[in-house]
């Protein structure tokens, strides 16, 4: 077998992680070209000089000097800044993990693609943002898109072989976070580490808060309707509580295709790196009679105001993703710094919307990575704004 050579954008967080576990089984396997990460210098310089990476590279500027120190003498290029992460990107490779949270994993995803990779995308906010912008980089670069969340993934995995006119339906499930079971009234008071807790999935905070909310699902759904091309009147979310199925397929026959596995990230990101193939992996197998029951509920847009905006956002279209991606990412801010409470998150984001919705200095007509980027910075500065009036 040809030895590929292959990339880790966020290789420090949840999902490089676990990437790196499954590479880490077979090193003869994988040539590794460049690992990415933020803050956690440490963990990332260990992962760099363990698999013997030609760069490893720090988000930020100031984290560099000791990202040097500690790859002093290994052989791995070190470097810092988000400059770097991009020129990381260009680098070929065969296969890239795009894993950092938040829409900065937008360019190194489009960079990877352009230079004809295969992206392996956990980073949903990239499709949120640009889907069509991803979509076209990836023709261009004559490279393809898997998808790693597990949703998609099993989406992805229902529709091998499929006619996608003869999909009737997408089902994506919810666990439903950590406030499932909660009364209505006591959300306003829930504290950030109350919200990071997560019932099946072990994942970093952002997205863990997001699943709370049900922010996570929304970008989701809005990520199914990129990605698929499937109408916004075909998508629904329904609460799961036992993270077993992670998506279904309907079709027009009434047929519903479910994919069914153990919470463990390391199915899907599995399933994208040796794609077209099936390979063995290292994920618990279930024992269906010991599991007993699988359980269904409504999502219902009163407790998860976030559902109801997605909605709206795929049927806006265009810079609206990009806008409600960093009106989110800036009130999940705000709600982890303490300076709004979790029930103000939707909110904040709804007025974010409906504010830049026809601002002027938006070019709405034009979708390009300029005005993705113009759209966000602008979210992240009427969000602020609000939360602070
Ligand atoms: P984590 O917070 O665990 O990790 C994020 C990674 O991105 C880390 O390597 C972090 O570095 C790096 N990072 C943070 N900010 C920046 C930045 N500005 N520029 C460059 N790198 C940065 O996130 P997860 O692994 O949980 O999630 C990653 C992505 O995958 C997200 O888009 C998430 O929605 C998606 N996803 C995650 C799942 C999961 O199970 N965790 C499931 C499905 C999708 P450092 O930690 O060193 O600061």
């Amino acid at each position: 077998m040809a030895v590929r050579r292959i990339s880790i954008f966020g290789a420090t967080g949840s999902i490089g992680q676990n990437t790196i576990d499954l590479i880490a089984r077979a090193p003869g396997n994988y040539d590794v070209v460049a690992l990415t990460g933020g803050r956690n210098v440490a963990q990332l310089a260990e992962d760099a000089r363990r698999l013997g990476a030609e760069i490893a590279v720090t988000a930020y500027d100031e984290d560099g000097p000791a990202l040097r120190e500690a790859l002093a003498g290994s052989g791995v290029e070190a470097a810092a800044g988000r400059a770097a992460i991009l020129e990381a990107a260009d680098r070929p490779a065969d296969w890239v993990m795009s894993a950092i949270v938040g829409a900065a994993g937008l360019e190194p995803g489009l960079r990877a693609l352009g230079q004809g990779a295969a992206l392996a995308l956990a980073n949903k906010e990239s499709m949120v943002c640009a889907g069509a912008l991803m979509l076209a980089a990836a023709r261009q670069g004559q490279g393809r898109i898997l998808p790693v969340d597990s949703e998609h993934s099993a989406v992805f995995q229902a529709l091998i072989g499929e006619d996608i006119a003869a999909v009737e339906r997408v089902i994506i499930t919810a666990s439903g976070g950590a406030f499932r079971d909660w009364p209505l009234e006591a959300l306003a008071n829930a504290t950030p580490a109350e919200a990071a807790t997560h019932p099946n999935w072990d994942m970093g905070q952002r997205i863990t808060i997001d699943s709370a909310s049900m922010f996570n699902k929304a970008l989701e759904l809005i990520e199914t309707k990129e990605f698929f091309g499937i109408k916004p009147e075909q998508i629904e979310a329904v609460v799961h509580p036992e993270s077993l199925i992670h998506a279904l397929v309907g079709f027009r026959d009434g047929a519903l295709m479910a994919h069914v596995g153990p919470p463990d990230m390391r199915h899907a990101i599995g399933f994208a790196l040796h794609w077209p193939e099936r390979r063995e992996l290292p994920v618990a197998r279930l024992d269906l009679a010991a599991l007993g029951q699988l359980n269904f509920r409504r999502a219902c847009e009163t407790r998860w105001p976030a559902l109801r905006l997605a909605r709206e956002v795929m049927v806006a279209g265009g810079l609206s993703g990009a806008i409600f991606n960093a009106a989110k990412e800036t009130a999940l801010d705000g709600f982890i710094e303490g300076r709004i409470g979790f029930t103000r998150m939707a909110p904040v984001v709804e007025e974010v919307l409906s504010k830049l919705s026809a601002h002027p200095s938006l070019n709405h007509a034009a979708f390009t990575l300029d005005t993705v980027l113009e759209a966000d910075h602008l979210a992240r500065i009427t969000a602020n704004e609000i939360m602070t009036t």
